[in-house]
């Protein structure tokens, strides 16, 4: 039997009690314990003594906070955070300029490490600036309990680099350490290794065993900063482990998809050729064209198509979902074309049947608010055939529609929906194509992961005639120079949004101020222009009344809180001024700029945020102001939140790594990709790996479909 799969319980020093702990937090066999990572490392060994502190030299400690407060300066704005900290030999002080958020992080008592330069002033020597850590309180000995064991103890916690584990549940990071350490000194020598042997010497990685070891209880001479880089020989072995797993999974469920079989595929004559020219209404760019073709090839073939088309907002998706949907269509299909909102389902509605409107195709609506009558009637005619193309939202995926013959379903901003969705719109056909759209740029080494098993398509380029929009960030107090430049634009005939953060869709405060701002707007600001407001509460028709008046220019300003954010199209608007934009994220600011530069005129995005900004918040106004490129935004983005935070939501599909990190490891993923795609196309390879990936990939990133 595999060592690593030996029950917690029975280790030594585990016993019934302790194992059931264990368990509820997850932790069931040897391998689930050693494959909880530390989170970093602290050298325990080279921490400076505070009486030994030389100034003009840098320096790490380890102490306590004994007090710290900001402290008041002449000059208003400028504040200072103070703390004192003391070891067993002496207290030194430390002072931060201008971040006056340190003030809520530390208290007195909290053990703390600080880094930084010592510098002697008037108030004797002082860290200036330093960087700091705060660690968890350490008297947990009392909890401490059957594993602990004296003196041993001792040399795992302290005079070493320590691994730093995160608390779960009442396992605490010493009672970690300690259990790690009795699971390794019970391992065999040798460690069944689900790495190819090649692959480990092509990459310079270490074996398992050892791998599991160092990771745990780096030897001396391991540099910490390289471990809190994860960098050591022992991280980029676990780290590769992991994504080459991983990436395996992927492939696989990519290759099993590979052999469904359509009812047919579509054929390419020239009557399908001719009724696409006879529909554009516009010459297509150059990234449209490619990503047609890529999409018609792919409908050609015998298996299913699974594809993701990338565009920057403004990029011109719908066109090439509409060409897609008519070659499907011209070949005796039924199309599905979902939307996450009602107002954008009806955009979509509005612009294809315009296009469509001389062919002989018919098409409807349904989202929430269609009748019941009218619903039952759209089912009859699509379960029939009679209607070639639906669109809507996810009212399409409720039960009883049914579909006479779906040969193409496409979904739209497709961050909005959950994974599920996606296959319970797929199920309503025999294997049909699915193309989904998104706006969100998605970073490279992301797509890889989380969509590995969909063929990506990226439009970069912007249909001709367009300015790129100007963008600047200013402080609130400069507001009256916004409105006279609003004044302007709406004096000009543009219109313009207004754009208002709610932290929460239902909070009743922020509407207030939303509501006051509109009034406020319409009364004491710009009497001569209509100012209407749009927020998620409103009913479902008022919402599309106020829409509709907007894009048709009846309404100047719209106050809006972010339901205006996805895929909402009015070339004439050229403002968007978005209030306290400190508090929004940057890929949620890019998608609100695209709402403006949509048409002939020079467009303008303006930030208003609200001093003091912390520094992301400064970081992501001056991401913005740089830089319109949506594939830039979004790197930054994710480096700025990181992955986890990136979508948002959890059902997006990432999965949980346990010590990779898509954004600090994306060499290694890829990497990682290279060997999966080459070990599956190696008969004597593929046939352990896939059976070891069944067995392990699906529970291990809590993903389906390996086949
Ligand atoms: P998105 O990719 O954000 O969904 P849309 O499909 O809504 O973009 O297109 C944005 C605007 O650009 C629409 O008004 C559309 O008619 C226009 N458009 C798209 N492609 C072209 C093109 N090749 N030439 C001119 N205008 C285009
Ligand atoms: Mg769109």
């Amino acid at each position: 039997m595999d060592p690593l799969q030996s029950p917690l319980q029975y280790l030594k020093g585990v016993g019934p009690r302790r194992a059931a702990d264990l368990q509820r937090v997850g932790l069931h066999t040897v391998e689930d314990l050693l494959y909880r990572f530390p989170i970093r490392y602290e050298d325990r060994g080279t921490f400076q003594t505070i009486a030994s502190l030389r100034p003009g030299v840098a320096a790490s400690v380890a102490g306590e906070v004994v007090t710290c407060g900001l402290r008041p300066t002449r000059r208003p704005r400028f504040k200072i955070f103070e703390m004192l900290v003391r070891d067993r030999t002496g207290s030194v002080r430390a002072v931060w300029f201008n971040q006056p958020f340190l003030n809520d992080m530390f208290r007195p008592r909290q053990r703390v490490i600080l880094y930084g330069k010592l510098e002697l002033t008037a108030h004797g020597i002082q860290i200036l600036s330093p960087q700091y850590e705060i660690l968890p309180s350490e008297d947990e000995t009392g909890a401490e309990g059957a594993a602990s064991e004296g003196h041993e103890d001792e040399t795992l916690h302290t005079g070493r680099i320590v691994p730093v584990y995160e608390k779960t549940g009442n396992l605490t990071t010493k009672m970690q350490r300690v259990l790690v350490h009795t699971a390794l000194s019970q391992l065999p020598e040798r460690l069944p290794d689900p790495m190819p042997a090649g692959i480990l010497a092509r990459h310079h990685l270490i074996d398992r065993r050892s791998a599991l070891a160092e990771v745990h209880f780096p030897q001396s001479g391991t540099g910490i900063d390289e471990l809190n880089r994860f960098r050591s020989a022992a991280q980029r072995r676990l780290i590769f482990e992991e994504f080459f797993l991983f990436q395996l999974g992927l492939v696989l469920r990519k290759r099993h998809s590979e052999t469904e079989r359509k009812p047919r595929s579509v054929v390419i004559t020239d009557e399908v050729r001719e009724a696409a020219r006879r529909v554009l209404p516009f010459r297509l760019t150059g990234d449209q064209k490619k990503v047609i073709a890529e999409i018609v090839e792919d409908m050609k073939r015998p298996h299913p198509m699974n594809r993701l088309l990338q565009g920057d907002v403004g990029s011109g998706k719908t066109i090439v979902a509409l060409m897609a949907a008519l070659v499907a269509m011209e070949n005796g299909f039924q199309v599905a074309f979902m939307a996450p909102t009602e107002i954008l389902a009806e955009q979509h509605f509005i612009t294809i049947r315009r296009l469509l409107e001389s062919s002989r195709f018919r098409m409807t609506l349904l989202t929430g608010a269609t009748s019941a009558k009218k619903r039952r009637e759209v089912q009859a005619e699509l379960a029939g055939g009679s209607i070639h193309l639906i669109v809507g939202t996810h009212a399409l995926v409720e039960d009883p529609v049914a579909f006479h013959e779906l040969g193409l379903v496409i979904i739209d901003e497709q961050h909005r929906f959950g994974v599920m969705q996606r296959a319970a719109l797929r199920s309503k056909g025999m294997h049909p194509d699915v193309l989904v759209m998104t706006a969100t740029p998605i970073p490279r080494t992301l797509a890889l992961t989380t969509y590995g098993d969909l063929d990506v398509s990226v439009m970069r380029e912007m249909p001709p005639g367009r300015h790129p929009i100007k963008t600047i960030a200013k402080p609130e107090s400069r507001r009256d120079e916004i409105y006279e430049f609003l004044r302007q634009q709406l004096d000009a005939g543009r219109q313009a949004y207004v754009i208002y953060p709610l932290v929460e869709e239902s909070s009743k405060v922020d509407l207030r101020a939303a509501t006051e701002m509109a009034d406020h707007l319409a009364q004491d600001v710009f009497p001569a222009y209509r100012v209407a407001l749009l927020h998620g509460r409103l009913k479902q028709d008022a919402k599309e009344r106020v829409m509709q008046s907007f894009a048709r220019g009846e309404i100047s300003i719209l106050v809006s809180t972010t339901v205006v954010e996805v895929g909402v199209d009015v070339s004439n608007a050229t403002v968007m001024l978005v209030e306290h934009a400190e508090r929004f994220g940057l890929s949620q600011l890019h998608q609100l700029r695209g709402r403006v530069g949509r048409g002939p005129h020079q467009s303008y995005c303006i930030l208003l945020y609200q001093s003091p900004m912390t520094d992301q918040g400064r970081e992501r106004l001056k991401a913005l102001t740089e830089t319109t490129d949506g594939f830039v935004i979004a790197e930054r983005d994710l480096s700025l939140r990181g992955p986890g935070d990136f979508f948002g939501t959890r059902q997006s599909g990432m999965p949980t790594l346990r010590v990779g990190d898509l954004l600090r490891d994306h060499q290694l993923m890829e990497d990682a990709r290279r060997e999966a795609v080459a070990a599956l196309d190696d008969p004597r390879q593929a046939e352990p790996l896939t059976a070891f990936v069944r067995s392990s990939w699906e529970q291990r990133f809590g993903l389906v479909g390996v086949g």
